[in-house]
């Protein structure tokens, strides 16, 4: 599954997958590891966010409906990071 080619962020020139650092222009590689966590944090964030807010009341309450806003933004965002990689090495 991700033993396709894996191409350069800045100048597109295929390199090793487990490089983080480009061969061609010394540009650093996001990890895939990196979203993945991203994604985590946000889930369980918006989970942990969703007991407070359903369990407690007052302030917790209110941590617990800001932890469910970044959650979710963290783990569509980091979703959405990875759908537009894997769209970009498609096209090419
Ligand atoms: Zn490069």
């Amino acid at each position: 599954m991700s033993r396709d080619r894996v191409y350069c962020v800045d100048c597109r020139e295929p390199i090793p997958s487990d490089a983080r650092v480009c061969p061609h222009c010394d540009a650093v590689q996001p990890s895939p590891l990196v979203d993945v966590g991203v994604v985590v944090a946000g889930v369980f964030a918006f989970v942990f966010g969703v007991v407070l807010a359903l369990m407690t009341v007052g302030t917790t309450r209110l941590f617990g409906f800001v932890l469910v806003i970044v959650g979710f933004g963290l783990a569509v965002g980091g979703y959405t990071r990875h759908l537009d990689r894997q769209a970009g090495r498609r096209a090419r």
